[in-house]
């Protein structure tokens, strides 16, 4: 099971990739919008989790391209932002998002819900 992680945040992306590695999954990093879609076309990615506030293609027109693309017309997408935009962009894009998480969160609660729409083989 592959799962892409988007976030410009290095650190960030080192402590998802630590985390969902140790759990048994692959993980592909991008660190804009533009290298995920890239990633997403090259790669074939079970689960997409982005983060929204990124350089060169943010996270909601990162979603739109996504949506707008059959090929990735099941690919599960969970969305990764500041609390106070959450509710904001999830209603935005509904139902193009399956899951969000609010930064910073629960390393438990973010893997249950990764689990719960990519378990691990
Ligand atoms: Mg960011």
């Amino acid at each position: 099971m592959k799962v892409l992680i988007a976030d410009d945040d290095p650190i960030f992306i080192s402590l998802m990739v630590d985390i969902l590695s140790g759990e048994g999954y692959e993980v592909v990093q991008a660190e804009n919008g533009r290298v995920a879609w890239e990633q997403l076309q090259a790669e074939a990615v079970d689960l997409a989790v982005l983060d929204m506030n990124m350089p060169d293609m943010d996270g909601v027109e990162l979603i739109k391209l996504i949506r707008a693309d059959e090929r990735f017309a099941k690919l599960p997408v969970m969305v990764l932002t500041i609390g106070f935009r959450a509710k904001d962009i999830v209603q935005e894009n509904d139902p193009s998002v399956t899951d969000y998480m609010t930064k910073p969160f629960d390393v438990d609660d973010m893997l249950a819900k990764v689990k719960q729409m990519l378990p691990v083989r």
